[in-house]
C-alpha cells in the first residue's frame, strides 16, 4: 500500500490529509490519483459510496490546478445540493495549505447573487448541481472555456433525476481538450451512453467489484405486514437507544409521513426530501450531522452520496424501486472502517426481491425477529444502568444539596434505593410494553377480519350527529369525499346525538386532519369540524391533540413519557429528546413536522 506522497501528491496536500486523519489511500484513491496525475485520458470509475471517491478525483485536480491562475479549471457536477456542499467542503479541507486555491459551490435554492459574487472573485474549482450551473453559465457568471477537468459524480443519479439536458448544455461550453472523469456506483444503460457520447476511450477503474456492498455492513430483514411496519420500525429504534441512522422511503409523501409519525411519537427524527426548501434541508442536515437528529427519514435522491460517518443503521422502510439503489442506501453505513447494519422491513409478498439484491451485494440477508417488549425493556434498562455507571459526578455542583438528600433517603437500603430508581424511570416504560404483541406472528394479524384492530386506528371527533341526519353510510361518504387517500381504511363509527366519532388507519391521521381543515366541508348546511380525540383504551394509551409529548419539563430520568397510539400498545420510552436539552427549542415551536405541514 502506497502513501499519498508516493501517489504523486505534493506536501501541502499530504499535510492537509494528515490533519484529516487520512493515513493511507483507499483502493479507489490508489488507482485514480496516479492515473489522473499522469494521463489526460478520460476516466470511468466504478465507485461505491463511502469508498473515498471525493478525494480520488479532487486530490489530483488540486495537485495539477494552477492556483495563481484565477480561471475556473475544474467543474465538478453532483446530483444534489447536499452532496455538492459536501464535496465543496471536502475540497476546502484538502486545499487548506495551497495558497490562493479557491473552491466555490453553486446550487439551487440559495442566493444566486451571492454565488455570482463569489465566482467573480475567481475560483479554480467550481462544484455545482446541474440546474444552477446552467443558470450561472447563461448569466455569464460562470465561464467554463478554460476547464481542464470535468467531473460527473454520481452520474447515474444525475441521469435518474433527469439532468440529461443540463449536462448537454454544460458539456457544450467546455473545451474538447478537457479530461472527463465519470464516477458512478452503478452503470445502467444511460450512464454507458453518457460515457460513450461524452468521453474518448476512457480508462476504466473500479474500487472493488462493481456494485458490491461494503464488507462492514451486515444485512438483516424483518418480515412485516403493512400494519406492523411502523410498530416494527419503532421497536427497532427502541431496541437500539443509541441508534443513529437513515430511514429510507420511496416517496416524498411516505418520507414525510414516517417522519411526522416518529416526531409525534417522541423520537428524534426529521425528514429530508425534495419538497423542503433549501433552508429546511440545510437545517435538517445540520442537526443530523450534529446528532441532535438521530433518525433521518429520507428519499433516495435527497440522501444520495451523503457522507455522514458513524451511522449505526440504515433502515429500508420499503425496498427501493430499483434494486441497485439498495446498495446506495446500505452504503451510507459501514463507512471509514466502521461496522453498520442495513435493515429491510419487507412483506411476505416482496420477500422474493431480496434474492437479486443478495446477488448484487454478494451477501445473505439474515432474517431477524422483531424484538419483543421484554427484550426492548432489558436493553433500555441496561443502557440506563451503563449510563449511571459511567456518569461523571461533579461534586462541587451537587455538594450543597447532598446532605438533605442523604437525610431524606436515610431509611432506604441500597437494594430499595436501586429498585426505586429503576422503577421511577421504568414503570411507565415497562407498562408500555407489558402487553405488547408478538409482531412476528403474521398469521393472527392478517386474519384479523381484514380490518385493523383499534390500536392501529386514530379516533376522530366530528361535530355532527344523529340530529343532523348523519348515519354511518353518510359519514363514510363524507370522509371519502375529502380525498384523503385511496387506501384509507375507516374503522369503528359511533354516531351520537349531536356529534360522532370515527376511526381511520393511523397512517392517515395527519392526512385526515389536513383534508378536513383545508376542504372545510359542509354537512346539511352545517360546517364540519374534525378533531383528533383521545382513545378509550384499556391500557390508558392514546393522545390528545396539542398535548405536549413529554409530561414534565425538567428532563432527566424523571421525565414522563408520552403515551402513544401505536399498535404495539403502550408508551414509548427511550432517551430520545429527553436526553437532549438542546432540542427543547424545537419542541416548543411544535416540532419540525408540524411546522412543515403548515407550509
Ligand atoms: P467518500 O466516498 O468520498 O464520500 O468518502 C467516504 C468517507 O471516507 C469520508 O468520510 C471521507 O472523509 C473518508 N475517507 C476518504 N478517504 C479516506 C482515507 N484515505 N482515509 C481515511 N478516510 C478517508
Amino acid at each position: 500500500m502506497s502513501t499519498f506522497l508516493e501517489l504523486g501528491l505534493k506536501e501541502p496536500i499530504n499535510k492537509a490529509l494528515t490533519d484529516l486523519g487520512y493515513e493511507k489511500p483507499t483502493v479507489i484513491q490508489e488507482k485514480a490519483i496516479p492515473q489522473i496525475i499522469s494521463s489526460t485520458d478520460d476516466l470511468k470509475a466504478f465507485a461505491q459510496t463511502g469508498t473515498g471517491k471525493t478525494a480520488a478525483f479532487s486530490l489530483p485536480i488540486l495537485q495539477l490546478a494552477d492556483a495563481d491562475n484565477k480561471n475556473t479549471q475544474a467543474i465538478i457536477l453532483s446530483p444534489t445540493r447536499e452532496l455538492a456542499v459536501q464535496i465543496g467542503n471536502n475540497i476546502k479541507d484538502f486545499s487548506k495549505y495551497i495558497p490562493n486555491m479557491k473552491v466555490v459551490t453553486v446550487y439551487g435554492g440559495a442566493n444566486i447573487e451571492e454565488q455570482m459574487r463569489a465566482l467573480k472573485k475567481g475560483a479554480q474549482i467550481v462544484v455545482g448541481t446541474p440546474g444552477r450551473t446552467v443558470d450561472l453559465i447563461n448569466r455569464r457568471a460562470l465561464k467554463l472555456g478554460n476547464v481542464e477537468w470535468l467531473v460527473l459524480d454520481e452520474a447515474d443519479e444525475m441521469l435518474n433525476m433527469g439532468f440529461k439536458e443540463e449536462l448537454d448544455n454544460i458539456l457544450e461550453v467546455t473545451p474538447d481538450t478537457k479530461q472527463t472523469l465519470l464516477f458512478s456506483a452503478t452503470f445502467p444503460r444511460e450512464v454507458e451512453a453518457i460515457a460513450k457520447n461524452y468521453m474518448t476511450k476512457p480508462v476504466e477503474i473500479t474500487s472493488g467489484e462493481k456494485n458490491q456492498g461494503s464488507d462492514n455492513v451486515s444485512h438483516e430483514y424483518y418480515l412485516v405486514t403493512e400494519r406492523t411496519r411502523y410498530p416494527a420500525l419503532k421497536r427497532i429504534a427502541d431496541l437500539n437507544p443509541d441508534i443513529y441512522g437513515i430511514i429510507f422511503c420511496r416517496t416524498r409523501r411516505e418520507t414525510q409521513e414516517v417522519a411526522d409519525n416518529l416526531i409525534r411519537d417522541g423520537y428524534n427524527a426529521d425528514a429530508l426530501h425534495g419538497d423542503l426548501s433549501q433552508a429546511q434541508r440545510d437545517s435538517v442536515m445540520g442537526k443530523f450531522r450534529k446528532k441532535t437528529v438521530q433518525l433521518l427519514v429520507a428519499t433516495d435522491v435527497a440522501a444520495r452520496g451523503l457522507d455522514v460517518n458513524n451511522l449505526t443503521h440504515v433502515i429500508n422502510h420499503k425496498l427501493p424501486d430499483q434494486i441497485e439503489n439498495y446498495n446506495h442506501r446500505s452504503g451510507r453505513t459501514g463507512r471509514a472502517g466502521n461496522k453498520g447494519i442495513s435493515i429491510v422491513l419487507v412483506s411476505n409478498k416482496d420477500k422474493g426481491k431480496l434474492r437479486p439484491i443478495e446477488r448484487i451485494i454478494k451477501k445473505k440477508f439474515v432474517e431477524t425477529k422483531v424484538p419483543s417488549g421484554k427484550e426492548i425493556c432489558q436493553n433500555q434498562l441496561m443502557h440506563l444502568i451503563d449510563k449511571v455507571q459511567n456518569i461523571e459526578i461533579n461534586e462541587s455542583q451537587i455538594e450543597e444539596f447532598l446532605p438533605s438528600i442523604y437525610e431524606k433517603l436515610e431509611g432506604l437500603s441500597r437494594e430499595e434505593l436501586i429498585q426505586k430508581f429503576v422503577s421511577l424511570e421504568f414503570n411507565t416504560f415497562l407498562s408500555y410494553y407489558e402487553n405488547a404483541k408478538d409482531l412476528n406472528d403474521l398469521s393472527t394479524r392478517d386474519n384479523s377480519r381484514g380490518r385493523s384492530s383499534s390500536e392501529d386506528m386514530s379516533r376522530f371527533f366530528i361535530n355532527i350527529g344523529r340530529k343532523d341526519k348523519l348515519n354511518p353510510a353518510k359519514l363514510i361518504g363524507l370522509i371519502n369525499d375529502q380525498n384523503i387517500g385511496d387506501k384509507i381504511e375507516i374503522g369503528a363509527i359511533d354516531i351520537l346525538d349531536t356529534f360522532s366519532f370515527f376511526e381511520v388507519d393511523k397512517n392517515f391521521e395527519n392526512a385526515t386532519l389536513e383534508a378536513f381543515a383545508s376542504n372545510q366541508p359542509d354537512f346539511d348546511g352545517r360546517s364540519v369540524n374534525v378533531e383528533i380525540t383521545k382513545k378509550d383504551r384499556s391500557n390508558g394509551g392514546g393522545r390528545k391533540r396539542g398535548k405536549k409529548p413529554f409530561g414534565n419539563k425538567d428532563g432527566g430520568f424523571g421525565r414522563r413519557r408520552k403515551t402513544e397510539n401505536a399498535s404495539d400498545g403502550g408508551k414509548k420510552i427511550s432517551n430520545r429528546r429527553s436526553e437532549r436539552p438542546k432540542n427543547s427549542g424545537d419542541r416548543k415551536s411544535g416540532g419540525f413536522g408540524r411546522r412543515r405541514r403548515e407550509r
